[in-house]
């Protein structure tokens, strides 16, 4: 049955699949960081959330808010990962986690807040913005989205879920760009015919969300 909201409990239980997914997907996140980059982002990414799994697995479900459900899993990843991605995804997660800091549910608004401040993060820290072929091109639509459907007041299931095709619909589009900042800066046009590693690794955990929120 579609979730209405999570709970601190549902809320780690989601973050371990996510971390799972993100696991499972390495050898197509080293294809695309090594087709563009220097093919580190899918050992990099299952390093952290191998990290992850086992903080998120520690953490006592009954006393532990939504926020730092998040931010541990942000601080995994910014203390294990190393390089680039391990700033900007622990940043995504530790200070959007922060931003709902107080709230008992993850719901639609959370969702909203949880990623308009993890985006504001990630773009300061990174200094990239959408348009640039980094992970801003998958995770920039989907904070618009959340933002949208929580103006809208959407059930929580339903505005997850389209946060997740805005998402991939945004890691399908970085294909088109020609990268500026980033991973592949260095190859201007012959950036062009693939999708960002960074924006495939938001696409994957915003869907898995989704799909955890859906059953
Ligand atoms: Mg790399």
């Amino acid at each position: 049955m579609p979730k209405t909201a999570l709970d601190a409990p549902q809320v780690i239980s989601m973050l371990q699949e996510v971390c799972q997914a993100i696991i499972a997907a390495e050898p197509l996140l080293t294809d695309a960081d090594r087709a563009l980059g220097d093919g580190d982002h899918g050992l990099g990414m299952q390093r952290g959330m191998t990290a992850a799994l086992e903080k998120l697995g520690a953490l006592d479900p009954e006393s532990t808010g939504i926020d730092k459900a998040f931010s541990t899993l942000g601080m995994a990843m910014m203390s294990t990962m190393g390089g680039a991605s391990g700033a900007l995804f622990g940043t995504l997660f530790r200070n959007g986690g922060k931003a709902i800091a107080g709230n008992s549910h993850f719901g639609t608004a959370e969702l909203a807040e949880l990623l308009k401040v993890g985006l504001e993060g990630v773009m300061s820290r990174g200094g990239a913005k959408p348009g640039d072929k980094t992970m801003i091109d998958a995770l920039h639509p989907a904070a618009e989205k959340a933002l949208e459907e929580a103006a809208a007041g959407s059930p929580f299931a339903e505005a997850i879920n389209a946060v997740a095709a805005a998402g991939e619909a945004g890691r399908d589009a970085s294909e088109n760009l020609i990268a500026t900042m980033g991973r592949a800066k260095t190859l201007g046009e012959k950036s062009l015919g693939k999708p960002d590693a960074g924006a495939c690794s938001v696409a994957i955990i915003l869907r898995t969300m989704a799909e955890f929120s859906a059953k």
